[in-house]
């Protein structure tokens, strides 16, 4: 199978997605808000979960690491693995 540029860069949704069901921005938690250096997560007031409002990630993972329930999953481009 062989790549070009457009494949590899192509991503199907946001360099990081957040689990809804795991979030728990409704109960306070700011956390992943909190550590991206980028600003690039918000808290969805009426939904009470975290989104990506900005896709131009680092790929520096604070966000994903410090999440305390494990919602965060940043996808990492094939090219920086
Ligand atoms: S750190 Fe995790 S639980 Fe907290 S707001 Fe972000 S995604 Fe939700
Ligand atoms: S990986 Fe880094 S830049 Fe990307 S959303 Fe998480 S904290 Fe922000």
């Amino acid at each position: 199978m062989s790549y070009t540029p457009h494949d590899i860069f192509q991503r199907s949704s946001a360099a990081v997605t957040i689990d809804e069901s795991l979030c728990i921005a409704d109960k306070g938690c700011t956390v992943c808000v909190d550590v991206c250096p980028l600003d690039l997560l918000a808290i969805d007031m009426t939904k009470g979960k975290a989104y990506m409002q900005f896709d131009e990630c680092w790929y520096c993972m604070p966000c994903e690491r410090d999440c305390p329930t494990g919602a965060v999953k940043v996808e990492i481009p094939y090219l920086l693995r």
